[in-house]
């Protein structure tokens, strides 16, 4: 998906060595990163881990204690906002509520003092954008919280800028709207191919649209990769854990390809890391029960079910380890599902392959 846009706006943006400092909290600590032409980059860290604060230094509403920001070959560290030429989102849309549809998606136009006669056409082709052909009259009360968000993207959008900046913007509404318009994003994103970076701390919600993330923690970026690449080949135990459903499991280094959980040595397919302190994660989704169909090849670990979740669309099942670790992996929830699973307090084994076998240096706390 990465790759020469379309969009002939469309803009590479680079961050380098930014900081910030807000009195004795450093909120973004020497953080570089570069977004190409057209890429969809999401931002993704837990609450205060800098997210705003870096979306901010895009969008020139925060200063850099240090470093620089540069939009093509364009120094914009001192540039103010309104002269950025960027369409903002934000969680809580700022929607003038007194205004109508049109009104509201229009006023960037106005801000930009572009010839009245030239408002309808742009206004038709920004809600038609969104999916809302014809809303131009509506008051913003009438709308649901679906379509008030799909306004705000309008006016973002609606003078092709070069940079479209969203911070949190689906938060705000239920779990089944976000998804459809997360979807959404994504198809507007390869349609308008417009560079775009987005805030959020929820994982599915930014591995569903990025081309890549960028992970924050405490200020710092950990890691930005592929949204696979991110859950295949995480940076440390941080990244582990916040993409994916892991259990993080204690081991010791045996050599560069294998490791010990307790008495048990784990083949890997990947290099294990030559660090004191490592981690096994084991994604929930990659732990087979092993019914005898179990790849040869694969790590095996025996222990005691300790409860069955339903789920809905998969089953989640708890297990405790010989040596007092615990881990859970997922199975499909379909007819029959439960018939080679024990009921708890039975002993199981799973199959976890050497290319599932993922170990990672444990992240500093
Ligand atoms: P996120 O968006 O990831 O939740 P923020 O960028 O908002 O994180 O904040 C990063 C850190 O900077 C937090 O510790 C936060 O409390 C602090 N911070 C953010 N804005 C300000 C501010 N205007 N004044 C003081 N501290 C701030
Ligand atoms: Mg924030």
């Amino acid at each position: 998906m990465t790759g020469p846009s379309s969009n002939k706006r469309a803009e590479r943006v680079e961050i380098r060595r930014a900081s910030k400092n807000y009195g004795p909290v450093r909120a973004l600590d020497d953080v570089s990163l570069s977004v190409a032409a057209g890429e969809f980059v999401s931002l993704l860290g837990p609450s205060g881990s800098g997210k705003t604060t870096l979306l901010g230094m895009l969008g020139g509403f925060v200063q850099p204690s240090s470093g620089s920001i540069h939009f093509g070959d364009l120094d914009v560290t001192y540039m103010p906002p309104h002269r950025r030429d960027i369409g903002v989102v934000f969680q809580n849309y700022a929607l003038f509520p007194h205004m109508s549809v049109g009104e509201n998606v229009a006023f960037p136009l106005r801000a930009r003092r572009l010839p009245k006669s030239e408002w309808p056409g742009k206004v038709r082709a920004a809600l038609a954008m969104v999916g809302l052909t014809g809303y131009e009259g509506r008051g913003i009360a009438q709308l649901s919280g679906g379509q008030r968000q799909r306004v705000a993207l309008a006016r973002a959008m609606i003078f092709e800028p070069r940079l479209i900046l969203m911070d949190e913007p689906l938060s705000a509404l239920d779990k089944q709207l976000r998804e459809s318009m997360q979807i959404e994003l994504r198809e507007l994103h390869r349609r308008i191919g417009a560079t775009i970076v987005y805030v959020t701390h929820d994982q599915r919600e930014a591995l569903t649209m990025s081309d890549r993330v960028a992970i924050l923690k405490d200020g710092r970026l950990v890691q930005i990769d592929e949204p696979k690449r991110l859950h295949d080949h995480p940076a440390n135990s941080f990244v582990a854990s916040f993409i994916g459903e892991a259990s993080l499991l204690p081991v010791r280094r045996v050599d560069g390809s294998s490791v010990a959980l307790g008495s048990t040595v784990l083949r890997s397919a990947r290099t294990v890391p030559n660090d004191d302190g490592l981690v096994l994660a084991v994604h929930s989704e990659k732990l087979l029960i092993d019914d005898g169909n179990a790849d040869p090849a694969s790590n095996r670990l025996t222990g005691t079910i300790t409860d069955i979740v339903y789920q809905g669309e998969s089953l989640r099942i708890f297990l405790a380890l010989p040596d007092g670790l615990r881990l859970s992996l997922r199975q499909p929830s379909h007819h029959g599902a439960y018939r080679n699973i024990p009921a708890p307090g039975g002993s199981i084994t799973v199959a976890l392959h050497p290319e599932d076998t993922i170990v990672v240096a444990k992240a500093d706390e």
